[in-house]
């Protein structure tokens, strides 16, 4: 069982030091880690998926609905949904908004906005963790699809959840094996 996935993980969380690729709208990743009884899930969604907006807030409506959408990503409860019986408390839970700033004079406006999430969570059984909801779809109307990494000892698995089917299912090991995925 290798240790790398989630150190890495939480040094990226601890610089700050993530992905700053142009995003495409509709669509966020997710990083999804297992690491013996801890499970972290990092979630990166472009801020027009969020609060449908990628400049700094121009009216107190605004305002309200940027400070509303970070409150809700930093309750994983309606964002991701493990398991019942995988008995999983949150550790910890981070959010990052980068964009919204206003530019200071003469600094060129950034052209897109994100929101990442980072959560750690305690399980009882998280190895036995096979599917994994998103009730974030419900709560963000703009998101279509969400592109999931899946990283435990075995390796990478790439999964895709969408807002038709908001359910990571790593249940089907033998179309893994034949896609190679
Ligand atoms: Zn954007």
């Amino acid at each position: 069982m290798t240790r790398i996935g989630l150190a890495i993980l939480l040094a990226t969380i601890a610089t700050g030091s993530w992905a700053q690729a142009p995003h495409q709208h509709g669509h966020g990743t997710a990083t999804i880690t297992f690491e013996g009884n801890r499970l972290a899930i990092e979630l990166v969604m472009p801020g027009a998926d969020i609060v449908g907006f990628e400049r700094p807030p121009q009216t107190p409506a605004e305002e309200v609905a940027l400070a509303g959408a970070t409150a809700a990503l930093r309750n994983p409860i309606g964002i991701v949904a493990l398991p019942t019986a995988a008995r999983c408390t949150v550790a910890e839970a981070e959010v990052t908004v980068e964009g919204y700033e206003r530019p200071t004079a003469g600094a060129a406006a950034t052209e897109h906005t994100e929101f990442e999430a980072v959560y750690l969570f305690t399980c009882a059984d998280a190895a036995g963790i096979r599917t994994i909801e998103f009730p974030l779809f419900a709560k963000f109307q703009n998101a279509e699809e969400i592109e999931v990494t899946v990283l435990t000892g075995r390796g990478p698995t790439e999964y895709e959840v969408t807002r038709a089917t908001p359910r990571l299912d790593r249940g089907n090991f033998l179309l893994r094996w034949l896609t190679g995925r």
